[in-house]
């Protein structure tokens, strides 16, 4: 199968009010535009500034990018004026600078709060204490060029079912006590953004509704 076949394989599988993002993080351009072309999916996502940046300036300019990775805030300048969701926002201080940079290029920026859920030492995210923490500070609500619309998690890289699931739940729980708390009558709070190639359909199953699938569409590495 190629990856247009394979996309809309998945695409099949995927509930309708499940969003895709198709994770084009080192595959060459060429086969991204393919996918864009023959299937008119626009939603993609790449982990770093740098590559971000050169497909952004090659590929169509309808195409949604999110970034899923790790962001340092002296990359943020780059992508402030295109980026259509920060999934990886992992800080306060980080947050600050986003909306700092949505200010000046006159954007509201769409972003998740990276949650730490995997039991492995080596993944970025918030706790939840530290998101509490932040939501009850009042100086966050003065963000006016950030807009908050959910949660994104990494799950462990397991074949251990039970132990993603419980990640996945914890997430959920996690987003539930947010909302209930913070954004009640905020209706753009409503992502989970959890669930890759192998797991995604037991992330849905948990309550995802992002989910980032790579080597499912564009093949293994
Ligand atoms: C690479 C990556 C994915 C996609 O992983 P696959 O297993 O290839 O689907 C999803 N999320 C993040 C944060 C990634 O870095």
């Amino acid at each position: 199968m190629n990856a247009v076949d394979r996309f809309n394989d998945i695409l099949r599988k995927v509930p309708s009010n499940v969003k895709i993002v198709a994770i084009s993080k080192t595959r060459p351009i060429a086969l991204i535009d393919e996918l864009y072309t023959k299937t008119g999916h626009k939603v993609f996502g790449e982990n770093r500034v740098q590559e971000l940046e050169l497909k952004h300036n090659l590929l169509p300019a309808d195409i949604n990018w999110h970034l899923i990775g790790h962001l340092q805030s002296n990359k943020l300048k780059f992508i402030a004026p295109y980026i259509a969701m920060i999934q990886s926002v992992d800080s306060f201080k980080l947050l600050l600078e986003i909306n700092s940079e949505g200010i000046k290029c006159k954007r509201i920026i769409p972003c998740l709060l990276q949650f730490y859920i995997a039991t492995e030492e080596s993944k970025f995210g918030f706790t939840i204490d530290e998101v509490k923490r932040m939501l009850d500070e009042p100086s966050f609500w003065d963000l006016m060029n950030i807009d908050i619309q959910g949660v994104m998690g990494i799950a462990t890289y397991s074949r251990d079912n039970e132990l993603i699931r419980r990640e996945f739940k914890t997430l959920y729980s996690y987003f539930n006590k947010i909302k209930t708390t913070y954004f009640d009558n905020i209706a753009s709070f409503r992502e989970i953004s959890v669930g890759m190639t192998n797991d995604y359909e037991l992330a849905i199953q948990e309550g995802s509704t992002i989910v980032r699938i790579g080597s499912g569409i564009f093949g293994e590495m």
